[in-house]
Parts: C-alpha cells; structure tokens; sequence
C-alpha cells in the first residue's frame, strides 16, 4: 500500500514505474527525428535528478506549457473548465512553438480538483490530439527544410 504521507516515497514508486519505459527512449530516439515527452506541470518527477540529467540526454531542451481548458475539458456534469496544466518537453522548437499559444487562458474560475475527473484528464480529447497532431506536422516541416 502506498503512503499516503510521504511524497518523496510515491515519487520513487512512481519513477519506478515509469523507468521501464524511460530507458526504452533512447531507443526511440534512434528511430526518429524528434521526439517528445508529457507529465502534468505539478508532476514531481520533473525535478528528480534522474529525470532531469535524462532530459538532457536526451536533448529534451525545448517546452511548450499547455493548459487543459483551453482544449475544451470541463469538470464533472459540464462544469467549470479543467486548469490543469501539461508540461511537453521536446527535441523540436517546432514541435513545442505552435503548442505555447495554448499556455494562457482567460477563464474567470476552473473547476475545484474535487469537481474533476482525472482520469479523463489523462486522455488526450480531439481538440488536444488535433493540436498535437499539427504540432508533429511542423515539426515534420521543420525537420525537411533543415
Ligand atoms: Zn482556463
């Protein structure tokens, strides 16, 4: 059972997890141009000294914040829009550049973390996918004009 009272413990459980998988990038990275990586901005796994230094590595050096409400999620039963905000760290400017006009909003009041579903909030929407989609094909652009 996880502990509920020590953050410094479910981070290294949940580093745990995610190490499978971030030891796979830099295979990925040999397999494509670019490449790119999500975690929510208030995911402490940004700052964990393994994370960072393979960020570098991995020459993950340029970042777009997004913001969920912008992409039209709401709260539970149409509420408030969602704030939460999502963190992409890329090797491509022009993969992180269309996403930055997604980093602002003008909404009055998101909805309280009690009124939303998180676990829809961990699924991209079609309004995000299709961002992210025009994102890759910049990047795409960018990497044959170069
Ligand atoms: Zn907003």
């Amino acid at each position: 059972m996880r502990s509920l009272t020590s953050l410094v413990e479910d981070d290294d459980t949940r580093f745990g997890e995610l190490e499978p998988i971030l030891r796979r990038l830099p295979s990925y990275k040999k397999l494509s141009d670019s490449m790119s990586l999500e975690w929510p901005v208030n995911n402490k796994l940004w700052g964990l000294p393994g994370v960072k230094s393979m960020l570098v590595d991995l020459e993950l050096g340029h970042e777009a914040v997004v913001r969920l409400c912008r992409f039209g999620y709401l709260g539970r039963q149409g509420g408030l829009p969602v704030g939460k905000r999502l963190r992409f760290v890329a090797t491509s400017e022009a993969f992180c550049k269309p996403l930055r006009r997604f980093q602002q909003c003008t909404c009055a009041e998101h909805a309280p973390l009690n009124a939303v579903d998180w676990s829809s909030t961990g699924f991209y929407n079609a309004e995000l996918s299709g961002a992210l989609n025009r994102a890759s094909k910049a990047c795409a652009s960018a990497a044959v004009s170069a």
